[in-house]
């Protein structure tokens, strides 16, 4: 009987103790596979053999584990997106924290300032020294709302907008930097021009005034009159001559991308201006030459291409007070070289760039006496420009002036 019962005494020891062990393992087994959760593996999972609360426990577990993996695939796909979105655009953008520790940047803000580092953990304050800048971004922010500064930084040459954006609930700003400084010249061309405009206009108007007055006077001698007569239609052709330039201008501008473009002989063309200004020139006492060498056909805008011909020549012939004036046209290489040269007045190195520029003139009393407008070289920068072409001037003062056209050779549009 005691042998029974120590017998059955010693199998529930064996039993509670593989009861013990059994847990003890799964325990074990659970507390790695809460570790790997923690870190990050939730692809992990526990098969489950047990009943009660163990089984819940694992079930439970495995359930977690899903949803976080869920998650992760769900936070990644939004920073893959935030990426995209971050990289994509053009403008710089800049994540800082509220106190303008920068958590974030795009590479766009990178090639906008390529000197200036940007590192997460500098402060965004530190990345220029400019007093305006500084006081914005030092500036309270104020919550969901966009404030913009305009900033000029002068050693690039460069206008910025900046704007930040607050987000109150994660403590972030966001700031966006904007390249306006193509607006902004073009702002200041433009009213620049409208003064030019004015000032070009009022002249003429100023003195047509004046004349008339004088015309007016009952005991103006008849030569007197003749003379003034002479400066008031001087004048009106200036005016005439402007207002003409101008609607060329405007024309050319609005013509952009569709150019009439047709089978051309330049040969024939440049004879065509050429007989055009013979007389002017003669009267002037200037040999105006044209020798057609051996081109092929030119596909471009024909009527453009003859106020090309029409503005250099006659700035040849007007700037120029003895010698000669001459076109040639050549073809090397896929490219059409049209020069008009003069033995003239000459232009000094630093007035050449300038000489491209709307109402630009290098002497004003000389070339308004002459029926310049100022207009004529920007006319013919456009018009090459149109035509893919480039344009380049050599000149000399007192020895003469050179202009090169360059036209590539463009295919027949039915080609
Ligand atoms: P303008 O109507 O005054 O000729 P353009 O735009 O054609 O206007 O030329 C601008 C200025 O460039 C002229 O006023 C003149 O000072 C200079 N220029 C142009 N062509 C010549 C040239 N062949 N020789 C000397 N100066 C020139």
């Amino acid at each position: 009987m005691t042998y029974i019962i120590i017998t059955i005494l010693i199998l529930i020891i064996i039993l509670l103790l593989i009861r013990l062990s059994i847990t003890d393992k799964k325990i074990k087994e659970i507390t790695n596979y809460t570790t790997e959760l923690l870190n990050g593996n939730y692809a992990h999972r526990i098969i489950k053999k047990e009943k009660g609360n163990i089984a819940i426990l694992i079930e439970n577990l495995n359930t977690l584990a899903e949803k976080l993996e869920a998650r992760r695939l769900d936070w990644e796909e939004k920073e893959i997106l935030l990426d995209i979105l971050f990289e994509g655009i053009r403008e710089g953008l800049v994540i800082t924290k509220k106190d303008g520790e920068i958590i974030k940047f795009n590479s766009s803000i990178k090639s906008i300032f390529p000197m200036v580092s940007f590192q997460p953990g500098k402060v965004i304050q530190e990345l220029w020294i400019n007093r305006n800048f500084i006081e914005f971004s030092t500036r309270k922010p104020e919550p969901n709302k966009i404030e913009s500064l305009e900033l000029d930084i002068p050693e690039m040459g460069k206008s910025f907008l900046i704007s930040r954006f607050y987000v109150e609930k994660n403590q972030l700003i966001l700031y966006f930097f904007i390249d306006i400084t193509d607006s902004k010249n073009l702002k200041r061309m433009k009213s620049e021009f409208i003064t030019n405009l004015s000032h070009e206009i009022r002249t003429p108007l100023t003195a047509i005034k004046g004349y008339l007055e004088a015309i007016e006077e009952p005991d103006l001698n008849k030569e007197d009159r003749k003379k003034f007569l002479r400066i008031v239609r001087e004048n009106i052709d200036r005016l005439t001559n402007i207002v003409s330039d101008l609607l060329l201008l405007s024309d050319i501008e609005r013509q952009e991308r569709k150019l009439k473009t047709e089978k051309i002989d330049l040969n024939e063309l440049a004879s065509e201006v050429i007989l055009l200004f013979r007389r002017t020139a003669e009267n002037k006492g200037i040999q105006l030459e044209f020798a057609p060498s051996k081109i092929p056909d030119y596909y471009g805008d024909r009527f453009l291409l003859q106020q090309l011909f029409i503005n250099l020549v006659s700035n040849g012939i007007r700037f120029t007070e003895k010698g000669r004036v001459e076109v040639s046209i050549n073809f090397a290489n896929e490219r059409f070289y049209i020069t008009v040269s003069d033995t003239g007045i000459g232009i000094s190195s630093d007035e050449i760039p300038k000489i491209f520029e709307r109402f630009y003139t290098v002497d004003k009393s000389r070339s308004k006496t002459q029926g310049g407008t100022g207009l004529g070289l920007s006319i013919v920068k456009y018009i090459v420009q149109l035509h893919q072409g480039e344009i380049k001037v050599e000149s000399k003062l007192r020895e003469g002036s050179k202009f090169t056209v360059i036209l590539p050779a463009i295919q027949s549009p039915s080609s």
